[in-house]
């Protein structure tokens, strides 16, 4: 993780403000803040932070138009911080260009955790990505295209391996069901929601010890799958 990490926290609620603006920098973060989406963009533009938390619920600008704002000039992450009764507006950010989301009310440990997944993925190029991907007893040899149980060789279908290999390359970030039909199966699927519920379930059991309650390839629900990356 960079040292001093510059977070930008663009959010109308003050609690939450304040919560954040003392413990990310106590815990190794600078932090900058804005309380309207106008004042964010223009936040962003000013500071280029590390990375976004942004509320989706602002008093100005939809926070998916924030979002597709800065996703016109930027790939930092961005995190959305959604309230529960947002479900449909969370999907519709990670398919805008959001990397993952935290239902509010959050925990400081599950916010820490996934804003050192969004900065280590970002930091990683894809030139860098490990040519061999392990999680528990769970290897995969991206070169030599071979998956490994337990040191036991798995036979996956060209589409099971795809769906892996997507989910690995998005390792501890959430992808949507839409984001995962585009990328495996191609644009013209991406409504085609049941390829991926019969896809997952043939991996889980494949690659799962008890698939029905799988430890590596997890459900988020309502939004996506999201593989564990420790
Ligand atoms: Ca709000």
């Amino acid at each position: 993780m960079p040292q001093e990490a510059a977070i930008l926290l663009i959010e109308d609620e003050p609690e939450i403000r304040r919560f954040l603006r003392t413990t990310l920098p106590a815990h190794g973060f600078r932090f900058h803040e804005a309380v309207t989406g106008r004042d964010g963009l223009a936040e962003a533009k000013a500071r280029n932070p590390d990375l976004i938390l942004l509320d989706l619920g602002l008093p100005d600008v939809e926070g998916n138009e924030v979002i597709r704002q800065i996703r016109e000039w930027t790939t930092t992450p961005i995190i959305v911080l959604s309230a529960r009764d947002q479900e449909h507006a969370k999907v519709a950010a990670l398919d805008l260009g959001a990397d993952d989301y935290v239902t509010k009310p959050f925990g400081l440990n599950e916010l820490l955790a996934r804003i050192r997944t969004a900065l280590r993925h970002a930091s990683r190029t894809s030139e860098s990505v490990e040519s061999v991907f392990t999680l528990g007893d769970l290897k995969v040899d991206l070169g030599r295209r071979q998956v490994f149980v337990s040191e036991k060789e798995i036979h996956l279908t060209p589409i099971e391996y795809k769906l892996l290999t997507t989910l690995i390359r998005y390792a501890g970030k959430v992808l949507t069901h839409r984001q995962l039909l585009k990328e495996v199966w191609g644009p013209l699927h991406m409504e085609e929601g049941h390829y991926l519920r019969v896809y997952m379930r043939q991996l889980r059991n494949k690659l799962e010890k008890n698939p029905a309650h799988p430890r590596y390839l997890l459900t988020e629900l309502g939004v996506g799958y999201r593989l564990r990356t420790e």
